[in-house]
């Protein structure tokens, strides 16, 4: 099952959404080789890319970068709004060194250097136009106390709230075969839900967050979205109204291709490329996110700059004068 369920509540100003990913995930981990620690913090953040990606307004990517000097030097999960994702992680030392309880914090360094960095890529967007994007700290500044996060559900939510100011809740729970999640997002007070007053909906956002804390890890693992929908809201759907969408599926998918590498092999320039064959035969490349080999040899990169000129020949004369 990899599917995510979308649903409104009636008698309160919240949306929600419940994911289910199983062998969607389990195509990213078999490409890789990340210890235990790692492939569980990795599974929370692909949870909470699809949960933020079904929200997004546009056509596009949503891109999850965490980044410290911790561990975990760089992590990133893409899925687009099609809910098509992959990830991968970049660790600065041996998966040897990783204890398989090492915990988010200490894997990101999130008491210091450790930070989120949240990109909305729109399809549409102008080349020279930068796409949309937001930073958040892995922690927390209480007083004189700094509180490193302790989950990446609560280092979504801090994200929400700095950057997009809604009100959101995340439950994320991953284990090697299995993520499962729960958002619930409250609507704005005006629009659709117009017809609830602001005492009403203040209470129906509390109410529908404390039966959200009810969910269990359990539960999230090993239930049907919409089986989490009816055991959760059954009170909340008989006496106000809950409505949900059909289900939407989430697939594995990379999107690199030879032709993008020849692409990386143009911007390094026929020097360096030649450099690279005169020493080791070949040019060889593995992609970071589907482990998906890429060999040039010195005939395909002779293609691949005869090509650079061969488009450049094609090119319209410029108009500039
Ligand atoms: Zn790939």
């Amino acid at each position: 099952m990899n599917e995510l369920l979308v649903f409104v509540c009636d008698g309160a100003p919240v949306r929600g959404e419940i994911i289910s990913i199983s062998t969607a995930w389990q195509a990213v981990l078999e490409r890789r080789n990340d210890p235990p620690a790692v492939r569980r913090i990795l599974g929370d953040f692909v949870g909470a890319a699809t949960l933020l990606s079904a929200s997004l307004k546009f056509d596009g990517t949503l891109i999850i970068q965490a980044q410290s000097k911790g561990p975990i030097q760089l992590l990133v999960v893409e899925c687009k709004s099609d809910l098509s994702m992959r990830a991968t992680v970049k660790l600065s030392v041996d998966s040897s060194e990783i204890a398989p309880n090492a915990s988010l914090g200490e894997l990101l360094d999130a008491g210091s250097s450790g930070r989120l960095v949240i990109t909305l890529d729109p399809s549409d967007r102008e080349p020279g136009q930068p796409p949309y994007q937001g930073i958040v700290a892995l922690q927390e500044q209480q007083g004189s106390i700094i509180k490193p996060v302790a989950s990446a559900a609560e280092a979504i939510g801090l994200y929400m709230q700095k950057s997009e100011q809604l009100d959101t809740r995340i439950w994320l729970a991953s284990n090697d075969t299995h993520i499962g999640g729960l958002l619930l997002q409250r609507m704005p007070d005006s629009g659709g839900h117009a017809h609830i007053d602001s005492q009403n909906a203040a209470e129906g956002w509390t109410r529908i967050q404390t039966l959200g804390e009810t969910i269990t890890n359990e539960e999230l693992l090993t239930l049907a979205p919409e089986t989490i929908l009816r055991r959760l809201f059954l009170e909340e759907s008989t006496e106000n109204g809950v409505r949900s969408f059909p289900p939407r599926q989430i697939r594995f998918s990379c999107r690199c291709s030879r032709n993008k590498v020849a692409d990386v092999l143009r911007m390094l320039g026929e020097e360096e490329v030649q450099g690279i064959l005169a020493e080791q035969g070949a040019v060889e490349t593995v992609c970071e996110f589907c482990a998906k080999p890429y060999r040039f040899d010195a005939v395909d990169c002779l293609q691949v700059f005869k090509t650079d000129l061969l488009s450049d020949a094609t090119r319209p004369p410029s108009s500039g004068h």
